[in-house]
């Protein structure tokens, strides 16, 4: 087992599990590190003619053979070969676990939940720089084990910010690992964590290797989704003109939740061409996650920005779409979810003075945080009231430590965190990952 990513950072995870001649992979996306950051940012990226070789320049992806692509190895001074890793599972559609899937060689087979992979479409239409690329895909089915080789491996719903999220039993020669994935159970699909939760216990796993977002220090405040629900609702009930929110642009629970309370209020949410195109695309296909109707009042309205020109994919919502004079003249009738990416809007729409501007994201890691920054300084040039209302898509620094407990693993390995030493205090055999380094599948004696 090795850890090719997410060691010491959140997301960028990438584990490898090695068993016999079995390999299969756990997670492919870029890490968002301060060192990644050192070399790339906004304005500098690799080029997209040889990704690998720039990522390669700066150990910023994992040295191994049989896993990229032909074209995307170009230049780079690791040789193509036929397909070394017998498995790709990708836990959830997040950047950070997803986001390099276009680099790995289309012969490898692709596990995702139902849906993920629809989302990842999706997102890609209406996204001209972001490219998944060409996969075997495979559905993976709930609770039922998938083979690969000798492995086994057995998918599990959990709750997370975005739906369609898993974490999986892998059954090896030695005993169980369980992966979790990003997962919390305090949101709308908590029960399906509980129930991974429930049977990973069951497996009495060698190994742990588990999330840990919010371990360790964290002064962020947090609620569940129906805190946000109720925090909202009283928001909007104590105010009458425009209010506006931003969310994470794939969070499709926080955007059901937005809806419901801007319906309440009588008001409609007003969101983007890009946020309608998700809402519709997976709203149609999975009607269970009662996504809000796009068009339809009480639903999600569509805002049209002022452009020069539109995509194809925008124009099945641009019928019927709010113009900021519009937005501006019936405020009290709006939620208009609006990014900080389209910010100068607020140089049209022009709130009254102290409306209310929900933050429903997570606060700023840093104090020194650019775009927090940039975000105060708009909202307070228009004298807009800032509300911070998120729930987290992580379990809680307790809630680690008590999943830990129950599971009683022979050995933990903490990943997607900063502070993988705070696992040490949850009284387990705790090995935290160095990059790269190879570790045995079972290790340790069995936890009391
Ligand atoms: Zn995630």
């Amino acid at each position: 087992m090795q850890f090719l990513g997410g060691v010491r950072e959140i997301g960028g995870n990438k584990i490898l599990i090695e068993d016999g001649p079995d390999r299969i992979l756990f997670d492919f996306g870029p890490s968002f590190s301060p060192r990644y950051e050192q070399y790339f940012v906004e304005f500098l990226k690799p080029r997209s003619t040889s990704p690998v070789q720039d990522l390669l320049e700066f150990d910023l992806l994992p040295r191994i053979s049989g896993l990229y692509g032909k074209e995307v190895l170009a230049g780079a001074d690791l040789p193509w070969v036929p397909p070394e890793i017998h498995g790709l599972f990708v836990s959830h559609a997040h950047a950070d676990h997803a986001g390099y899937l276009g680099l790995v060689d289309p012969a490898i087979p692709v596990y995702v939940g139902a849906g993920t992979k629809d989302l990842l479409e999706t997102i890609q239409r209406s996204s001209p720089t972001i490219r998944y690329g060409e996969h075997a895909w495979r559905s993976v089915p709930d609770r039922q084990p998938v083979r690969v080789g000798n492995l086994e491996v057995v998918p599990f719903p959990v709750d997370h910010s975005v739906p369609f999220a898993y974490g999986y039993l892998v059954r090896t020669s030695a005993g169980t690992l369980v992966y979790t994935g990003d997962f919390r159970h305090h949101g709308p699909r908590a029960p399906a964590t509980r129930a991974f939760l429930a049977a990973a216990a069951q497996e009495e796993p060698i190994g742990l290797i588990i999330e840990g977002t919010r371990a360790g220090p964290d002064p962020r405040r947090d609620l569940s989704e129906e805190g946000v629900r109720t925090g909202v609702d009283r928001i909007l009930e104590h105010h009458r003109d425009l209010a506006l929110a931003c969310t994470y642009p794939r969070d499709l629970d926080r955007l059901r939740t937005l809806a419901g309370a801007a319906g309440a209020a009588g008001r409609s949410l007003v969101v983007s061409t890009r946020t309608a195109a998700l809402l519709a695309a997976i709203g149609a296909k999975y009607p269970e996650l009662a996504l809000p109707a796009v068009g339809a009042t009480g639903g999600a309205l569509v805002y049209a920005r002022k452009k020069r020109r539109f995509y194809t994919w925008e124009e099945p919502f641009l019928a019927g779409a709010l113009s900021a004079e519009e937005v501006r003249e019936r405020g009290r009738e709006y939620l208009l979810a609006l990014d900080l990416l389209h910010f100068p809007e607020l140089i049209d729409l022009r709130p009254p003075q102290g409306s209310p501007f929900i933050h429903s994201m997570s606060e700023p890691f840093s104090e020194d945080d650019v775009d927090d920054k940039v975000l105060h300084n708009w909202l307070d040039h228009f004298g807009l009231g800032f509300h911070q209302m998120h729930a987290s898509g992580h379990a809680s620094g307790a809630e680690l430590g008590t999943i830990v407990r129950e599971l009683a693993p022979r050995t933990v390995y903490p990943v997607h965190t900063e502070h993988p030493e705070a696992f040490a205090s949850f009284g387990a055999n705790v090995t935290e990952p160095e990059l790269g380094v190879r570790y045995p599948l079972a290790r340790g004696p069995r936890a009391g």
